[in-house]
């Protein structure tokens, strides 16, 4: 995945400066022999279990990725290209090189090797400028298809032993064949699941060779209008590109495709939230006194203004569309809180989402206490919680009592966004940490409130979420265009700055140790936090935390109390540990990037994070802003792993600034715009993600958008730009 980002980068630089400057000229892609075709009426929706070279055990794999019909497999893009177009003699060739020689085999050998009872392949290839052995391990079939006399282009590393030059497992094919896997631009696939690249590449030729039609879901002005190539030539472009100027264009075309959805998406919410209406909730100032009242804090002038226009917005009879955009710690969830009582006190009820089940429990618990006197009901619903004022309570009885509308606020994860969950009179949904739901899952949370059952039919909830990355206005423009935007800049006055330091030495580890050790010596405690890895080492994860802890237990801290927290405990352990913590029951808690969200723990000083290098700046922001919370100084220590000092450098950001949003830009410069949105929980593809920081791209995809439903609302003519949409959306679906 971060290979393939890297390589989008490298590319969409001046592939994007160039977006409107030239037009790109594209050939008909180049017809294709592999197969004996028996049919030719393959459509984008043609199941794979219809294409008779795919077997019921490959089948399984394709389902795995998600890819069940053409349209899927077309749209499974390579994540990086082996160059192999240098076709060289073999004569001229040299170690190390890769690429393509093209030769007749004169010699083939197949047998064992002693030793290791392996199984091998050895052929020799010549080509008249000299000869060049081809050696494949254990792959028995290949012998099949090689025999002396044949000609066959073959590519690959070469590299030089005792007995000369070697190309060890290489792609080859018969030279009289149309170049797939050799002598090109050769495209190389995610292979999960037990899918070889090669596999998709011969498929791939196949479809493009039965496909009857390209439905392009892109009117055809608008391609000519931006330069862009035609999706049968784009989709050509992108698996089998001639060259990378192809490919490129190809990358461009699908950004724009993407970005060009998710403005249609953005301004037709738009269009439902001007023209919808909804409950007006009156702006009453003594309310506002009531609840303010009860903190033990003054509102800082941040939050004061926020308030306000939340407020103001929500007294209005359309709904209010809002992100609450704070760094972490600035104090969003009281702001929610006091709009949550507010709405709660005109007698309608409020739904506080929040993207896990740790989180959704820690605002269940602040604002029970929050809302103790009050009297409105408040009740949890999760996948694994159902509690109404503190008491569990089954599945059933907690869904009568929302839809009698007994609790007035309902706090949960997007278990409430299920069909069965009915409320009585919703007027306020709240959305925290929003980034985590991810891109298009918000554009799905925003249409669920349309669809959410109040009661009275015509009027559609207030809509505010909060978010605690801080976006750069660019992505700002990219995905909240159809939101207004309150900003929390402040942090509460009594905070006293992070001090963060980067440890560079074993000595300096040393120290650090001893001065965590002194501070727990006064009352406070210890994060100690562990790399996020990759979804498929989960496990590994979870040990090199489970040893970091035995480690830190055994020779570091042996005389304090050390807890755990990972992404495979269940909730409710997860929720135990925290609680525990909480409670001061460890003094330290050595934790994996689960910790990330939202937790809010004020004893909780210093925050130790372990091969920092390996998270984005934002990221480390977001551990930072763990501690800091109370009123004790706090530290930040960023321990980085055996890396070169380039990395470090960028640590040093940190060092400078507490600012999330100086943070956030120097991120998104460095790393791209994917971190911002986790690239998994988005739902993207990676190519968008790389042009997102493109103004230019995202301003001619929300012109064409506008353009596009200004004579055409419902996209009624535009059938295959409106399926495309509705598929787009149905590929992103909520976890
Ligand atoms: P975030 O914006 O990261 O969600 P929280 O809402 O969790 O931040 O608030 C962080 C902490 O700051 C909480 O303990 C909260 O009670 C406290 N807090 C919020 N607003 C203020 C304020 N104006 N003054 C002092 N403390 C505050
Ligand atoms: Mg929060």
């Amino acid at each position: 995945m971060r290979q393939g980002l890297l390589f989008f980068k490298h590319f969409s630089e001046h592939a994007v400066s160039e977006y409107t400057k030239s037009a790109f000229s594209l050939d008909p892609p180049t017809r294709y022999h592999l197969q004996a075709t028996s049919f030719k009426n393959m459509t984008f929706d043609t199941p794979l279990s219809d294409i008779a070279t795919i077997k019921k055990p490959t089948l399984a794999k394709l389902e795995r990725l998600e890819l069940r019909t053409v349209r899927d497999l077309l749209y499974h893009f390579p994540f990086r290209y082996e160059d192999y177009s240098l076709i060289r003699p073999i004569a001229l060739l040299a170690s190390d090189e890769k690429c393509t020689v093209i030769g007749t085999i004169t010699a083939l050998e197949i047998g064992q090797t002693w030793r290791k009872k392996l199984f091998l392949t050895e052929a020799t290839l010549t080509d008249g400028s000299g000869q060049i052995r081809l050696v494949w391990f254990n792959q028995r079939f290949i012998a099949q298809s090689l025999e002396i006399g044949i000609t066959i282009r073959v590519s690959g590393k070469v590299t030089r032993d005792q007995k000369g030059l070697v190309m060890q497992s290489p792609a080859f094919e018969r030279a009289s064949r149309d170049a797939t896997h050799t002598g090109r631009l050769v495209p190389v696939y995610p292979e999960t699941a037990g899918l070889t690249s090669k596999f998709f590449r011969w498929q791939l030729s196949g479809i493009f060779q039965k496909l009857e039609g390209f439905p392009d879901p892109i009117p055809r002005e608008t391609l000519q209008k931006l330069h862009l190539p035609s999706l049968k030539v784009a989709l050509f472009s992108i698996h089998f590109p001639k060259d990378e100027e192809h490919e490129l264009v190809a990358r461009k075309r699908f950004a724009f495709d993407e970005m060009l959805f998710i403005q249609l998406r953005s301004l037709q919410i738009k269009t439902l939230f001007e023209t919808a209406r909804a409950i007006p909730i009156s702006f009453e100032e003594a309310l506002i006194k009531k609840f303010v009242g009860t903190l033990h804090f003054a509102l800082t002038g941040a939050q004061r203004k926020a308030c306000y226009e939340i407020l103001k917005d929500m007294s209005e009879n359309k709904p209010m569309n809002r992100l609450l955009n704070g760094d972490v710690g600035s104090g969003k969830t009281v702001v929610a809180a006091l709009s949550a009582f507010v709405t709660a006190e005109h007698g309608y009820q409020v739904a506080l989402l929040a993207p896990t089940e740790v989180l959704a429990r820690q605002h269940f618990e602040s604002l029970s206490a929050l809302f103790r006197d009050s009297g409105h009901g408040i009740a949890l619903f999760t996948g694994s919680y159902r509690i109404l004022d503190n008491q569990k309570t089954t599945r059933p009885t907690l869904l009568k009592a929302i839809g009698a509308g007994i609790p007035k606020i309902i706090i949960g994860t997007h278990a409430l966004l299920q069909d069965d969950v009915m409320f009585e009179n919703l007027a306020l949904i709240v959305v925290d940490e929003q980034h985590r739901f991810g891109v298009s899952q918000r554009a799905k949370l925003q249409q669920l409130s349309f669809e959410s059952k109040d009661g009275s039919k015509e009027a559609v909830p207030h809509f505010l979420s909060m978010t605690a990355t801080p976006i750069p206005r660019t992505l700002t423009l990219a995905f909240f265009g159809s939101l207004d935007l309150s900003l929390l800049d402040e942090l509460p006055k009594n905070r006293k700055p992070i001090i963060t330091k980067i440890a560079s030495s074993e000595s300096d580890r040393q120290k650090i140790y001893e001065f965590i050790r002194s501070e727990i010596g006064k009352g406070r405690q210890a994060f100690v936090i562990f790399p996020l890895v990759e979804e498929s080492v989960a496990l590994k994860e979870v040990k090199a935390a489970v040893a970091e802890r035995e480690r830190l237990a055994k020779d570091v801290f042996p005389d304090l109390t050390i807890g755990l927290l990972h992404g495979k405990l269940k909730p409710k352990e997860k929720e135990a540990v925290m609680r525990d913590f909480n409670e001061r029951r460890y003094d330290v808690l050595v934790a994996t990037a689960v910790i990330e969200v939202g937790i809010d723990i004020p004893n909780a000083t210093i925050i130790l994070i372990e091969e920092a290098e390996r998270f984005g700046l934002a990221q480390l922001h977001q551990f930072r802003g763990r501690v800091g919370r109370g009123v004790h100084q706090s530290y930040c220590f960023l321990f980085p792993g055996k890396t070169s000092g380039a990395y470090n450098e960028r640590l040093k950001v940190l060092e400078k600034s507490t600012s999330g949003f100086d943070i956030a830009e120097a991120d998104l410069a460095l790393r791209g715009p994917g971190i911002f949105f986790g690239e998994k929980q988005s739902g993207m593809p990676d190519i968008s993600m790389e042009n997102l920081t493109n103004v230019k791209l995202i301003q001619i995809a929300r012109d064409e958008a506008n353009h596009i439903l200004t004579t055409d609302p419902l996209l009624e003519k535009h059938l295959f730009l409106k399926e495309a949409l509705q598929i787009f959306e149905e590929k992103i679906h909520l976890e």
